[in-house]
C-alpha cells in the first residue's frame, strides 16, 4: 500500500477524537510530501535537528511534534516553530523550553512523559514526581510553556494484556491529573499513547493522540 493509501485507511479507522501523528522520523522529504498530499498536517520527528531541516523545507501550515528524548541544548532548534513536545520529563527542561519560548515570543505546549513499562530504557517520570511538578510554584512562574497532558510508552511485548494495563494505568493517572490540574490554573486535554503495534489498544484504554510511523511509511532502516 501506498502512503496515501494508509493514511486514508487510518482516518477512516479512527475514532473522531483522535489525533493521528504521523511519525516521519528517518523519512526523506518525499515522503512526507507524499502524506501532505494527501492532507496530513501533523508530524512527529524524534530529533530535533532533522525535525528542523525538514521544517525548513516543507510547507508551513504543518505542524511539527518533537516526540524524541529532548537535549536541552538543542531546544532552541525547535522553539521557533515546534507545535507541541511530547517527551517532556523534568523542571530543568521546562525552563530551558520556557527561556526559548520567551526569546521567540512563543508559548510552547508540552506533554510530561510517563514511565509505564517495565524496561529501563524508557524515560518518563513516575507519577509521583509528574504531581510534584504539576502543583510547583516554580511551574506558575513559567509564563512561556503549557503542560497540555501526558504521553507515555508501552514495554515492547506481544502480551496484550501487559500493554493494556500500562495503558490503563497512565489513563487512571491522566483523569486523575485533570481532576487536580484545575486547581493550578492547567487543563490537561491530551493523551498521548498509541504506535503502530499497539494504537488499537491505546484507543480503547482512552488515547486521543496516536503516534503511528511504520504502519504509514513502511519499516524504517534504524531509529
Ligand atoms: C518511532 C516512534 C513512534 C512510532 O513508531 P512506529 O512503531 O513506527 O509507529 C512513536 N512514538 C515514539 C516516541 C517514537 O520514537
Amino acid at each position: 500500500m501506498t502512503i496515501s493509501e494508509n493514511l486514508k485507511k487510518f482516518n477512516k479507522e479512527l475514532p473522531n477524537n483522535v489525533t493521528l501523528i504521523a511519525v516521519s522520523k528517518t523519512k526523506p522529504v518525499s515522503d512526507l510530501m507524499e502524506a501532505y498530499n494527501a492532507g496530513q498536517r501533523a508530524f512527529g520527528e524524534n530529533k530535533i535537528q532533522e525535525m528542523e531541516a525538514k521544517w525548513q523545507e516543507m510547507p508551513k501550515d504543518i505542524e511539527w511534534h518533537m516526540i524524541g528524548h529532548v537535549q536541552r541544548n538543542k531546544v532552541k532548534y525547535m522553539a521557533p516553530f515546534v507545535s507541541l513536545i511530547h517527551a517532556v520529563d523534568s523542571l530543568k527542561l521546562l525552563k530551558e523550553i520556557n527561556k526559548e519560548a520567551e526569546k521567540n515570543d512563543r508559548t510552547i505546549n508540552c506533554l510530561l512523559q510517563i514511565k509505564i513499562a517495565e524496561e529501563d530504557s524508557k524515560f518518563g517520570m513516575d507519577e509521583a514526581d509528574a504531581a510534584k511538578l504539576l502543583s510547583s510554584e516554580e511551574l506558575k512562574k513559567l509564563q512561556n510553556v503549557k503542560i497540555v497532558g501526558l504521553m507515555g510508552m508501552a514495554t515492547f511485548t506481544d502480551d496484550e494484556k501487559q500493554i493494556s494495563e500500562e495503558f490503563q494505568k497512565l489513563k487512571k493517572i491522566y483523569d486523575q491529573f485533570r481532576i487536580q490540574s484545575r486547581n493550578f490554573g492547567t487543563e490537561l486535554k491530551i493523551l498521548s499513547m498509541g504506535m503502530s503495534g499497539d494504537y488499537k489498544i491505546a484507543i480503547e484504554n482512552g488515547s486521543n493522540m496516536v503516534r503511528v510511523g511504520s504502519a504509514i511509511f513502511g519499516e524504517r532502516n534504524y531509529q
